[in-house]
C-alpha cells in the first residue's frame, strides 16, 4: 500500500536513456508501458524485455510498429522524450507537484494522511510557543486531558478518590478545571480583568471565539 503511495512521487529524469527500462520504468506520466503492453507484443516487434529507453525512441519518434497505435490507443498520449547527454537520475515529487531532492522532512509532508484544516491552530501553534504547552493545549483542545471523568471511565480502582486537587469538591472535567472549579474560576476572572477580556463568557467555546480573531496576529 505504501508502494503505491509513494510510487507516483518517484519521478525518472531519463538523460540519455541508456539507464532506464523502457519497459518497467515509469519514466512517463503514464506509468509502466509494460502495463499498457502485453510482453509478447514486445518480443513479436523485435525488442527484448531488457531494452532501455534509448532502443525505442529515435530522433524521429519511436521506434515501436505503428500497428501498436490501433492496438494500444493509449500510447497515442505519451510523447517520445527528448534524449538529452545527461545521465540518468530520480527526483522526488513534492505535494505541490515540484521536482525537489529526496528529503524525509519533504516526503513525510507529500505522503501523510491530510485532514481538514481545523479553525484553532493558530492559538496552539505558532512561531514562539512553548511546545509543551501547544501539546496540552492540543490535547485540551481535543479534550483528551486525564481528567478525573476520564479516569473513572478507566475503572482507576475502587479505593481511589476521584476529586478535583483544587477545590476538593467533585471529580474534574475540561469544564470543571478551568471554569467551574471555584478555584481556578477565581484565577480566571482575575486574568480575565487583566487581558480585558471581561466581556468573554466562562465557557471553552466563548473563550477559543474571542482569542481566535487575533490568533493570526
Ligand atoms: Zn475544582
Amino acid at each position: 500500500m505504501t508502494r503505491d503511495t509513494i510510487r507516483d512521487h518517484f519521478v525518472h529524469c531519463i538523460g540519455n536513456g541508456a539507464s532506464i527500462s523502457a519497459w518497467h520504468d515509469a519514466w512517463s506520466d503514464y506509468g509502466p508501458l509494460s502495463i499498457i503492453i502485453s510482453n509478447r507484443d514486445i518480443l513479436h516487434a523485435g525488442f527484448t524485455r531488457e531494452a532501455k529507453l534509448c532502443d525505442i525512441v529515435s530522433q524521429n519518434g519511436w521506434r515501436w510498429p505503428s500497428t501498436w497505435l490501433g492496438k494500444y490507443p493509449g500510447l497515442s498520449n505519451i510523447v517520445p522524450p527528448t534524449l538529452s547527454n545527461a545521465s540518468y537520475c530520480i527526483r522526488w515529487r513534492d505535494y505541490s507537484g515540484n521536482l525537489c531532492h529526496f528529503l524525509v522532512g519533504i516526503v513525510w509532508n507529500a505522503i501523510r494522511t491530510r485532514a481538514d484544516v481545523i479553525d484553532w491552530y493558530l492559538i496552539v501553534w505558532f512561531p514562539q510557543c512553548i511546545p509543551r504547552h501547544s501539546f496540552l493545549v492540543w490535547l485540551l483542545f481535543g479534550e483528551n486531558l486525564k481528567t478525573q471523568d476520564k479516569l473513572k471511565k478507566w475503572e482507576v480502582g475502587p479505593n481511589v478518590v476521584l476529586l478535583c486537587p483544587l477545590c476538593r469538591s467533585e471529580p474534574d472535567t475540561h469544564m470543571h478545571l478551568f471554569f467551574r472549579c471555584t478555584f481556578a474560576s477565581r484565577i480566571w476572572k482575575c486574568v480575565k480583568n487583566n487581558v480585558q477580556f471581561s466581556i468573554v463568557g466562562d465557557d471553552w467555546t466563548d473563550f477559543v471565539a474571542a482569542i481566535s480573531s487575533f490568533a493570526s496576529r
